[in-house]
């Protein structure tokens, strides 16, 4: 029997990576077809039936005609995920995945929305890319500060400044505490995730940094250079993200009496947290090997390794442009939820992409149930019977 032709086999695989490790057998069983048949729709070589793609699409929580949707040419674009240690393969795959949903979401939005133009500074070219040195990230660092004029001064809001130069930022809970954020190019288009899992300001300012170095710095390098180099990649967007959070020459200045105190309030003024700070004043051998050793202890004596001051009552940045232009979609645009699940072909992880609440575009049918006139007035009664009967308790005691 044939199945749907425009069925689009490489959907398959990017809807099953977009889950955590989902694999084929666990996907054949939860359908309930074998996984060589699911393999056989993954790899093009057979269609599946209507019924099969309403299957997966209840399962996987996807919009049927998601399936049936052509990929848009990507290019091949060169992710860069951080992740504090050599990771599973599976977060890695599932942010690529997910960041490509994420452009598709962009080039279906900008159909309706004014998105800012890319205002980055100029990205390195592959040659100056491989010969980049420390003084001359601390330069590009200090070079777009300068382009966004402000500056050695502290960088507030830096999520949104971000997204005002026209990259396209997102940040969810990906399930693994030590992914941190993934960045790429794609169609010409900066994009940028970035891990919910620790839910931290201080933490989330510095990926977003590390991963904006990454485009700035590394835009122009081959999949090749990355596997080569990638340790020497992580460092310098480490690097940049730490002059670009706190330009060296200011910390220089205002930290010439080092100590958990003073780079508490240090971490306070500048967003940036007491162990990067130690990290940095190491790199630029403001410390002596003793001082540095006695730092870390002390930092690990009040248990600041696992958690530093101002980590927990201070709310993470949150980027705004995706989630704003889909409420300007339906509060302006004429969209209904319907029709907005109709034109991106998703719904849970567009949610997730824009950062909406999950659920936020289920249909909205107002209230269903009310009560009755008449019981609310009897609970008027018994209230006010209530304060009575307090008035006069009060009253019999005095
Ligand atoms: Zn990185």
């Amino acid at each position: 029997m044939q199945g749907i032709e425009q069925f689009q086999s490489e959907r398959l695989k990017r809807a099953r990576l977009m889950y955590d490790g989902l694999t084929k057998a666990a996907l054949a069983e939860m359908i309930n077809v074998s996984p060589s048949t699911l393999t056989k729709w993954e790899d093009g070589t057979h269609f599946p039936q209507n019924e099969a793609i309403e299957k997966l699409s209840e399962a996987l929580k996807i919009p049927y005609h998601w399936f049936l949707r052509p990929i848009p040419n990507q290019g091949s674009p060169l992710f860069l995920n951080r992740a504090k240690k050599r990771l599973l393969k599976a977060p890695g795959d599932r942010s690529n995945e997910m960041l490509l949903n994420l452009s598709e979401i962009y080039h279906i939005a900008v159909d309706w929305i004014n998105f800012p133009d890319v205002n980055l500074i100029d990205s390195l070219s592959r040659t100056e890319a491989l010969l980049l040195t420390y003084p001359q990230i601390e330069d590009i660092a200090s070079r777009l500060r300068k382009h966004w004029g402000v500056g050695v001064s502290p960088l507030l809001e830096l999520t949104k400044r971000i997204e005002k130069s026209g990259v396209i930022v997102t940040r969810f809970e990906i399930g693994y505490d030590d992914m941190d954020g993934s960045s790429a190019w794609i169609n010409d288009r900066p994009f940028i995730f970035i891990a919910a899992d620790k839910n931290n300001y201080f933490r989330s300012r510095f990926d977003i940094s590390h991963e904006l170095g990454h485009l700035i710095m590394h835009r122009n390098l081959t999949h090749e250079d990355k596997k080569l180099r990638f340790n020497l990649l992580e460092e310098q967007a480490h690097y940049f993200a730490n002059c670009l959070l706190f330009p060296p020459n200011a910390f220089i200045a205002e930290a010439n009496k080092i100590s958990i105190e003073s780079l508490t309030m240090l971490k306070k003024r500048w967003g940036i947290s007491i162990a990067a700070m130690i990290y940095k004043a190491q790199s630029m051998q403001m410390l002596s090997e003793d001082q540095a050793s006695r730092l870390w202890r002390s930092l690990r004596y009040r248990g600041y390794h696992k958690c530093e001051p101002y980590d927990l009552e201070t709310k993470p940045e949150q980027p705004v442009a995706l989630k704003n232009s889909i409420k300007l979609m339906l509060e302006q645009g004429g969209f209904s939820k319907s029709k907005i699940i109709d034109e991106f072909g998703l719904k849970k992880h567009l949610e997730m992409l824009c950062g909406l609440p999950l659920g936020y575009l289920d249909e909205d049918f107002g209230q269903i149930i009310s009560m009755k006139s008449r019981n609310m007035h009897s609970l008027e009664n018994t209230t006010s019977t209530y304060t009575k009967q307090g008035e006069l308790i009060k009253f019999s005691r005095d």
